[in-house]
C-alpha cells in the first residue's frame, strides 16, 4: 500500500511525535521528522526574534555576502537536493533540476537587488515642501513565517524565503507535510553559511503546525497553497492582525489566436499542462482555440500528449501524483466532463492508475463543468473551440481564479494579454514570467494577493519608513498657529497656479 505522511506518525525515543515523508513512487519512507506543536513553534519564533536583530545589523552588503555563499553551496549540493526533491515528490530528476536552477537564479537576484530596491533614497519633496529633504527606506518586518506547498517544495517557498532574507528578516518555514526533508535541507545548508544565529529555521508537521505559526506572533505570514487553506490562514492571522501574503491556486487559460504559430502553441499547451504531472499552480489547465486553427491545433496536441508516459524510472516523461488524495479530484473532474458531453481525445478515466495518471485531453467540455471551473492539478487539458481569440479572452476571464495565463498570437499577443484579468501573462511561450526574477509573481481573486519575486517581492517583506527633514525656514508655512490668513491666501494662490490649470 502506498503510505502517506499522515499514516505513519509515531513517537521517537525522545518522546517527540514524528511523522514520515514517503516516496510516492514506491511508498517507501524517505525520513522521519518531528511534529512541531504550539510550544515548539513559539520557541522557534522567539529564537528567530534574536537572530533577526543580528541579520538586520549585517546590512545589505553583509547579507549579500552570506546569501551568495549559500547560493554557491546550493550549486555544489544540487544533485543531493535533486534526489531529495525527487524522493519526496516523485518528480523526474530533470524537473527537479529545473526547479533548483530557478531557485538559484532567484536567490542571486534577490541578494543583488535588495540594496537598490530597499535602501535609503531621496524622494522629491515637491514645490510646497521645497525646504525639506524627503527620504524613504524599506525596513525588515522582523520575523516572517513561510508556509509552503509540496508541488515545488524548493522554488515556491524560496520565492518568499530568499526575498524575506534579502530584505533583512529572519524566517521560520513550515514546509508541506509531504516535503519536510526539502525544507530541512534548505535550512541546514543556510546554517552552514550563517552558523552564528538561527536566522532561518524549519518547523515540520501537519496543518496544525502551520496554524500554530499563524498564531505565533510573527510579523507576517507568507502562505502558498490551496485557496481553501488560504482562507483558513487569513482567518487565523486576523485574530492577531498578522499581515498575510496569500499565493493560491489557479485554473490558468491558454488562448490560441487565429494568427498563432500553431505548432508552438501545441507544444506550449502540452508542456504547460503536463510537466510535473500537471501539478503546477500556474500550469495550463484550460485551452481556448480560435475556430480557424482548432483542428490543426488539436491534431498536434493529440499526437504530442498521446506519446507521453508517466513513471518512476529515469526515462519517464513525468512522475506520479504526489498527493494521493488529488487522484480523486482528477478522476471527479474527468468524469464530470465526460458525463456532461465532453469527449476524451487522449486517454480517459482508464488513464488514472494511482499513483500515476497518463495524459488526458478533453474537448467540447461545458464551461460549467468542474473540469473547467476548478483546479484539477493533474496531467489533463481541456481544449475548447471558440469563435475567435476575443471569445477566448471572455471565457478566460469568467472564473474567480486569476493567477497566470498564456496567449499565442503573432500580431495581437500584447493586446490580448492586456485584457486578461490575472497577475501574469506569457506571450508565445508558457510560464516565462516565473523564470524572470525581476517580474512579480502572484494572482488576483481566488488566486490570492500580494507578490513574491521582483521588486514587489522584496518590498512585500518590509515596511516603508519615510522621513522629512527641515533644511531651512520656509517663506510660507501654513502648518503653524502663527501662520496668519495672508499665508493661507498665498499658499492657495500657489496651489491654483501649480495645479488649477
Ligand atoms: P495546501 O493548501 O493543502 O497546503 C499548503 C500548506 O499549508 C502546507 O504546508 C500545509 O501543511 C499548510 N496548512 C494546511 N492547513 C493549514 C492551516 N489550517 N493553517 C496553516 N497552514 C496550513 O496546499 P498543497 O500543499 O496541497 O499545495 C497545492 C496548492 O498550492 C495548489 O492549490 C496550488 O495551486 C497551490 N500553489 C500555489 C502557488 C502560487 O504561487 N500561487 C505555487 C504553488 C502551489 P500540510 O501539508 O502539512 O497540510
Amino acid at each position: 500500500m502506498t503510505q502517506t505522511a499522515s499514516t505513519t506518525s509515531a513517537r521517537a525515543d525522545d518522546g517527540r511525535k514524528r511523522f514520515a515523508s514517503v516516496d510516492p513512487r514506491t511508498g517507501e519512507v524517505v525520513a522521519h521528522h518531528p511534529i512541531a506543536g504550539e510550544d515548539e513553534v513559539r520557541e522557534a519564533v522567539r529564537l528567530a526574534r534574536g537572530a533577526a536583530a543580528f541579520w538586520a545589523d549585517l546590512g545589505f552588503d553583509g547579507r549579500r555576502a552570506r546569501l551568495d555563499a549559500w547560493r554557491k553551496l546550493l550549486v555544489r549540493r544540487l544533485e543531493d537536493a535533486q534526489q531529495l526533491i525527487s524522493a519526496e515528490t516523485g518528480k523526474s530528476a530533470d524537473d527537479a533540476r529545473t526547479e533548483l536552477a530557478l531557485v538559484i537564479d532567484h536567490l542571486h537576484w534577490a541578494a543583488r537587488r535588495a540594496a537598490k530596491v530597499l535602501g535609503r533614497r531621496k524622494v522629491s519633496p515637491g514645490m510646497l515642501m521645497y525646504n525639506h529633504v524627503a527620504t524613504l527606506e524599506y525596513r525588515p518586518l522582523g520575523v516572517v513565517g513561510v508556509i509552503g506547498p509540496w508541488n515545488y517544495p524548493a522554488f515556491t517557498p524560496m520565492g518568499s524565503i530568499a526575498y524575506a532574507l534579502a530584505a533583512g528578516n529572519a524566517v521560520v518555514f513550515k514546509p508541506s507535510e509531504l516535503t519536510p526533508g526539502v525544507g530541512v535541507f534548505l535550512a541546514s545548508t543556510f546554517a552552514e553559511v550563517v552558523p552564528e544565529h538561527p536566522v532561518f529555521q524549519v518547523v515540520t508537521g501537519f496543518g496544525e503546525t502551520g496554524a500554530a505559526l499563524c498564531r505565533s506572533g510573527v510579523d507576517k505570514i507568507a502562505f502558498t497553497g490551496s485557496t481553501p487553506t488560504g482562507r483558513k490562514v487569513m482567518a487565523e492571522c486576523a485574530a492577531t492582525l498578522t499581515p498575510v501574503l496569500v499565493e493560491c491556486g489557479g485554473k490558468d487559460p491558454l488562448i490560441v489566436a487565429e494568427d498563432a504559430d500553431v505548432r508552438a502553441a501545441a507544444e506550449g499547451a502540452v508542456w504547460g499542462g503536463i510537466f510535473n504531472s500537471g501539478q503546477t499552480c500556474a500550469g495550463v489547465e484550460r485551452v481556448y482555440v480560435a475556430d480557424a486553427v482548432y483542428d490543426e491545433f488539436l491534431a498536434l496536441v493529440t499526437e504530442k500528449a498521446g506519446k507521453l508516459r508517466p513513471g518512476g524510472e529515469p526515462g519517464a516523461d513525468f512522475g506520479p501524483i504526489t498527493m494521493p488524495r488529488q487522484v480523486e479530484v482528477i478522476q471527479a473532474h474527468v468524469a464530470d466532463a465526460l458525463e456532461r458531453g465532453g469527449r476524451a481525445v487522449v486517454g480517459g478515466l482508464e488513464s488514472i492508475r494511482p499513483p500515476y495518471v497518463e495524459p488526458v485531453v478533453l474537448v467540447d467540455v461545458p464551461e460549467d463543468s468542474t473540469a473547467v471551473t476548478e483546479e484539477t492539478f493533474g496531467p489533463t487539458l481541456v481544449v475548447n473551440r471558440v469563435a475567435d481569440a476575443d471569445e477566448g479572452v471572455r471565457r478566460a476571464n469568467a472564473l474567480r481564479y486569476g493567477l497566470g495565463a498564456t496567449v499565442f498570437s503573432r500580431n495581437r499577443g500584447e493586446e490580448l494579454a492586456a485584457r486578461l484579468r490575472c497577475g501574469m501573462v506569457s506571450i508565445n511561450s508558457v510560464l516565462a514570467y516565473a523564470s524572470v526574477p525581476g517580474l512579480p509573481f502572484g494572482g488576483v481573486g481566488d488566486s490570492g494577493f500580494g507578490r513574491i519575486h521582483g521588486e514587489d517581492g522584496l518590498r512585500e517583506f518590509t515596511y516603508a519608513h519615510s522621513a522629512a527633514r527641515k533644511r531651512f525656514g520656509a517663506l510660507l508655512n501654513p502648518m503653524t498657529y502663527d501662520r496668519g490668513s495672508r499665508t493661507i491666501r498665498h499658499v492657495l494662490r500657489l496651489v491654483r497656479l501649480l495645479h488649477g490649470r
